[in-house]
């Protein structure tokens, strides 16, 4: 399936978001609730299993949005019981684009103590290795993800129950997850040590919830009780409620900088604070960092709109809506003919003639990728009679792939891979370009003293190159990491 918009390809995209539900009636209801509220971490395919009682284990996977699929009654009543979880992907390492549906999550598992089912959201950077030796050793693949191998190493583990087979599994898997899990009676929820992506915990009646962002505790009317805290699973059962352990060697945390900037839904709460709020602060700073004189101060909506609210408020140059985005861009054009394809970035956003015309604009976008999606912009800019145009960018340069769960094209194919910001801003012909700095990304985060160098405090690996986890599988194949490439 391409992607839901023909330019989506010029943003880095999250691949997955994961609910769980335990102790509700008509979990899974709660869940399709909660996968729509985490679309916008994965659009591809969703999926739903469930346990009851006296039905069992019962699962439906299917490709689309979740509200075209989860929603039919015919769906819904296969999915009995009070105990549920779900998954909706872009799609993760495996067969990227043109996913089998043995693909989509959650995975189950039967093993001598019962079922299991896993969904993940993060990428295991030793998958490669890990199924050459589970295939010697006699396990038979599904699907060509890598969260798959999680099942095969509890299958094989000695462990007496489950959550135990579970913490073995992970023990011997590198990279980032995050997880929810289910077995009859259980909901389980676990963060990789360095926490890279997120995972949180919310209260609903007599039942819990666990959920990738807070926004979808909202939508089921959740309480948000606390983040999963990095390296540790929690067991939730009916009798003894949230159960923590934390299983893995303890390391310092390396938060995704890159959820604070784009991925999360600017509504969530992250590391306590909205991320609304820490994308204006992001906007403050890079203002601070990266003046100009200007009449306009405009968003690429709709992910650069609290960057931009924050870099005018600092600045003092109005705010306003530049460009338009056509809010039911949806699945019309999802298969497009060559003529609409060309029109790209047109068919998503309009400029505000009226608005832009004779001014210099500050143009604020949350990241530049490929850069194609920013010249098309920058030309709709210009076409409609801007003096001036200035990219403002709320990240800094995207230098490296993201290993770690997110999709990124390859390393030659960042525009901040191959060009200096002076030629990328050639490239893009804007009459300036400025990226807030690590640093100053730091900053608005919330760590005041900017980024420590011997220890930063979050993975920031796709702007640095530094990365926290080493990406053995990619190494293998030919990746080099920072200090060999350069
Ligand atoms: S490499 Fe970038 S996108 Fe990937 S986890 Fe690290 S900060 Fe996030």
């Amino acid at each position: 399936m391409p992607p839901a918009h023909p330019f989506d390809d010029d943003k880095l995209r999250e691949e997955c978001g994961i609910f769980g539900v335990s102790g509700v009636k008509d979990a899974s209801s709660f869940v399709a609730l909660g996968l729509h509220a985490l679309q916008h971490r994965g659009q591809e395919a969703g999926g739903i299993v469930t346990h009851d009682p006296t039905q069992g284990f019962n699962s439906a996977r299917r490709f689309g949005y979740v509200r075209d699929n989860f929603t039919s009654t015919d769906i819904m009543e296969t999915l009995p019981g009070p105990l549920a979880i779900g998954h909706v992907r872009y799609s993760t390492a495996g067969s990227k684009g043109q996913t089998a549906i043995r693909d989509v999550q959650p995975f189950f598992g039967e093993f001598s103590m019962g079922g299991a089912a896993i969904a993940h959201n993060g990428n295991i950077t030793n998958a490669d290795a890990l199924r050459r030796e589970l295939i010697e050793r006699g396990s038979i693949f599904q699907s060509s993800s890598d969260s798959e191998c999680i099942i095969h190493l509890m299958a094989r583990s000695l462990q007496r129950n489950i959550p135990e087979r579970m913490e073995d599994a992970l023990r011997r898997v590198e990279g980032a997850f995050s997880i929810v899990a289910m077995t009859r009676t259980k909901l389980i929820g676990v963060r990789d040590p360095l926490g890279v992506r997120p995972l949180v915990l919310g209260k609903i009646g007599d039942g819990w919830v666990l959920s990738s962002e807070t926004c979808a505790l909202d939508i089921i009317g959740s309480e948000f009780i606390r983040e999963i805290e990095p390296g540790e699973m929690v067991v939730i059962t009916p009798e003894h409620g949230v159960q923590s352990h934390f299983p893995f060697r303890k390391q310092k945390p390396r938060f995704c900088i890159f959820e604070h900037v784009y991925f999360s839904r600017p509504d969530s709460i992250l590391g306590g604070r909205s991320v609304y709020e820490t994308r204006e602060s992001i906007g403050r700073e890079l203002a601070k960092e990266n003046p100009v004189d200007a009449d306009l101060v405009c968003p690429v909506p709709d992910s650069g709109t609290p960057a931009a609210i924050g870099y005018s408020l600092e600045s003092g140059i109005p705010y306003a809506m530049g460009i338009i985005r056509n809010q039911y861009m949806g699945r019309t054009f999802i298969e497009p003919t060559e003529q609409i394809r060309n029109m790209g970035v047109r068919l998503k956003l309009n400029v505000n003639r009226a608005l832009i015309r004779g001014k210099r604009v500050i143009l604020v976008d949350d990241s530049v990728v490929r850069g194609t999606t920013s010249r098309k912009i920058k030309e709709m800019i210009l076409d409609a009679g801007a003096k001036e145009v200035h990219f403002r960018i709320a990240s800094p340069p995207t230098a490296w792939p993201c290993f770690y769960g997110v999709d990124t094209p390859q390393r030659e194919k960042l525009l901040a891979a191959t060009m200096s910001e002076e030629e990328m801003r050639s490239h893009l012909g804007v009459d300036s370009l400025k990226f807030i700095t690590l640093d100053g990304l730091y900053r608005a985060v919330g760590e005041a003293g900017g980024r420590n160098p011997a220890t930063p405090q979050y993975c920031d690996a796709c702007f640095s190159g530094e990365y926290p986890v080493k990406p053995s599988d990619m190494l293998a194949k030919g990746f080099e990491m920072k200090e060999a490439a350069e």
